[in-house]
């Protein structure tokens, strides 16, 4: 079976393909020909999930899923969450985002988050949603080098390290996407 991950990014293909059973192969979005940009225009992350893997299915026709994460901050009442990867606008900088974040936590005393990844798979005419979260902290400055996005300031529940601090094994079998990905593929294996 050939199934499309909505995705652009190379190392997400190949850390979900290195768990799938081999008679599943993963097509990237450079495979089937699409190389614009998938409309993200919903209010909620799952919606974001559903509407990539939709727009996949309506206009290439594959059975495909596709993942989006963000960031939910109690102090701010889930923000950034949908708005994760533009919180500090358009140029969609990891630096400007945590800046932004930090100063708007300056003064609360509640600093507790959830990043939240929502894979959404359209599999034979059916649709599903698998969602994972990791609860943690929000630090009060940056910590490590590894990883991407909010990861420096961000501290899983029960550990004294950033994500950032962690490395990628480790993020994956506590993460929020490590979490959503495999939650798929006991699904997907299911189907052997
Ligand atoms: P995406 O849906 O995977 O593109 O994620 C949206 C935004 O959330 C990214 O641009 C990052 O800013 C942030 N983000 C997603 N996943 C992570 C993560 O694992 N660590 C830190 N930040 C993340």
């Amino acid at each position: 079976m050939k199934i499309v991950f909505a995705t652009n990014n190379p190392n997400k293909i190949k850390e979900v393909q290195a768990q799938l059973p081999e008679q599943i192969a993963l097509l990237s979005l450079a495979d089937i020909g699409c190389f614009e940009d998938i409309p993200e225009t919903s209010p909620t992350i799952e919606g974001n999930a559903i509407q990539k893997a939709t727009y996949i299915k309506k206009n290439y026709g594959y059975d495909c899923f596709a993942d989006d994460t963000g960031l939910e901050v109690d102090a701010l009442d889930g923000a950034p969450g949908v708005f994760s990867a533009r919180y500090a606008g358009e140029q969609k900088n990891a630096d400007d985002n945590m800046k932004k974040l930090l100063a708007e936590l300056k003064e609360k005393t509640n600093r507790k988050a959830q990043f939240k990844t929502v894979i959404a798979l359209i599999l034979n005419g059916n649709t599903q949603s698998f969602t994972g979260i990791c609860k943690g902290t929000i630090l009060k400055e940056k910590k490590g080098t590894q990883g991407f996005g909010y990861d420096p300031i961000f501290q899983p529940e029960g550990f004294d390290l950033a994500f950032a601090e962690m490395t990628l094994e480790q993020k994956n079998t506590i993460g929020h996407r490590g979490k959503a990905v495999q939650k798929l593929i006991d699904y997907l294996n299911k189907m052997k």
